[in-house]
C-alpha cells in the first residue's frame, strides 16, 4: 500500500535564484497487490513521486505511507530498513556493468549483510524467475535491454520488496522486450502479491498492465482512478489520453 497526502515538493531552481514546485499538494493512494500507472508530460513530477515513495527525496510538506509506516516520520535508521522495502528499476537499468548478471543481483544482498551461502541460493532462485538462469555470468554488455531489466528487476526483489517503482522501465525497449518485461511484471506481482507503481508516457503500456492511473500535470494529480471507471467517463482528460484519437 502506497499513500501519498498532500504532498509538496520544493526544488531551489538549479539555474535561477527562485524554486521549482515539483509536487503542488499531491493526494494518492494504491492498494496493496494494484497495478498503478502515473502518466504526464515531461516535467509534470512523475520521478519525484517515485523518488518520495522511495525516500530518495523527502517531501517539502505532508506524508508519505508505505504498508501503514509513515516514511516521512522516520529516522536516517528507520529509512535504510524501510528502503528495503521498496524496490525500484529505472529507463535505463542502472546495472553495475564491471559485475555479471548474478554479481548484480547480490550486490544489494551483499550490502544487506545476507550469508554468502543464502545470497547464492537467493540468486540462482531471482535469476529463474525473470528467465535467465542461463545468462547468470553474463555482463550486462553481453545481454539485449530486455534481458538488463530483466536482471534489473531480479535486483530490485532480492531484498524481497512488498513495493516496486517502475520510472520508465520500457521506455528504452523494442515492442517486444516491452511485452516480455510486462509480462514479467504481473507475473511477480501476482506471485509475491507486490504493489506497483508504473511510471511511463507509453499509453500503450498503461491499458496493457494497469488497475488504476493517474495523470500529472505541474506537480498535480489532475485525473485518475480505476482503468475501466477512467475509460467509461467521457469527459475524462486521462481517458482522452489513453485512447488515441481516431485517424
Ligand atoms: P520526465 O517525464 O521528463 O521524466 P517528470 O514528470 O519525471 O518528467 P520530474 O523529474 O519529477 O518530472 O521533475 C518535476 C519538476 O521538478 C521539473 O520542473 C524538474 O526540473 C524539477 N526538479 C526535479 N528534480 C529537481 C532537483 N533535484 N532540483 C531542481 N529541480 C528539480
Ligand atoms: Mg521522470
Amino acid at each position: 500500500m502506497i499513500e501519498l497526502s498532500d504532498v509538496r515538493k520544493v526544488f531551489p531552481a538549479r539555474r535561477t535564484a527562485g524554486e521549482v514546485v515539483a509536487l503542488d499538494g499531491v493526494s494518492l493512494s494504491v492498494a496493496r497487490g494494484e497495478f498503478a500507472g502515473v502518466v504526464g508530460p515531461s516535467g509534470s513530477g512523475k520521478s519525484t513521486l517515485a523518488r518520495l515513495v522511495n525516500l530518495l527525496e523527502r517531501p517539502t510538506s505532508g506524508t508519505v505511507t508505505v504498508d501503514g509506516r509513515v516514511l516521512t516520520d522516520l529516522d536516517a535508521a528507520g529509512v535504510r530498513e524501510a528502503r528495503r522495502s521498496i524496490g525500484m528499476i529505472f529507463q535505463h537499468f542502472n546495472l553495475l556493468d564491471s559485475r555479471t548478471a548474478a554479481g548484480n543481483v547480490e550486490h544489494p544482498l551483499e550490502l544487506a549483510g545476507v550469508g554468502r551461502t543464502e545470497r547464492r541460493r537467493r540468486v540462482a532462485d531471482l535469476l529463474d524467475l525473470v528467465g535467465l538462469a542461463d545468462r547468470h555470468a553474463s555482463r550486462p554488455a553481453q545481454l539485449s535491454g530486455g534481458q538488463k531489466q530483466r536482471v534489473a528487476i531480479a535486483r530490485a526483489l532480492a531484498a524481497r520488496p512488498s513495493v516496486l517503482l517502475c520510472d520508465e522501465a520500457t521506455s528504452a525497449l523494442d515492442p517486444a522486450s516491452t511485452t516480455g518485461v510486462l509480462e514479467l511484471l504481473r507475473q511477480v506481482r501476482a506471485e509475491l502479491g507486490l504493489t506497483v507503481l508504473l511510471i511511463t508516457h507509453e499509453m500503450s503500456v498503461v491499458r496493457a498492465v494497469c488497475d488504476s492511473a493517474v495523470l500529472m500535470s505541474e506537480g498535480r494529480v489532475v485525473d485518475g482512478g480505476p482503468l475501466a471507471e477512467v475509460l467509461a467517463r467521457p469527459d475524462s482528460a486521462l481517458a482522452a489520453q489513453l485512447v488515441p484519437a481516431p485517424a
